[in-house]
């Protein structure tokens, strides 16, 4: 009577993987939104359409300058 062997794994260290680098999650710096556009959430997603942060969720050397007329725009919209 032949018996199927079952190859036991060890189920111990199942636990997801960090989820500090989900790509379902926005990239900007502290944000904890899933993302919608580019891996960035929609507020994001503007800041990088302005340049105020890159690709890869860094803010660039001159963020403050554009920062600032980022908001200008966004009061004058
Ligand atoms: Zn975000």
């Amino acid at each position: 009577m032949a018996q199927k062997l079952k190859h036991k794994e060890p189920t111990s260290g199942q636990a997801p993987a960090t989820v500090s680098n989900l790509p379902t999650n926005c990239k900007a710096d502290g944000c904890k939104k899933k993302s919608e556009k580019m891996d960035f959430c929609a507020e994001h997603y503007d800041w990088f359409k302005w340049g105020l942060i890159t690709r890869d969720g860094q803010k660039p050397i001159d963020f403050d300058k554009k920062y600032q007329s980022f908001l200008k725009h966004k009061k004058a919209a």
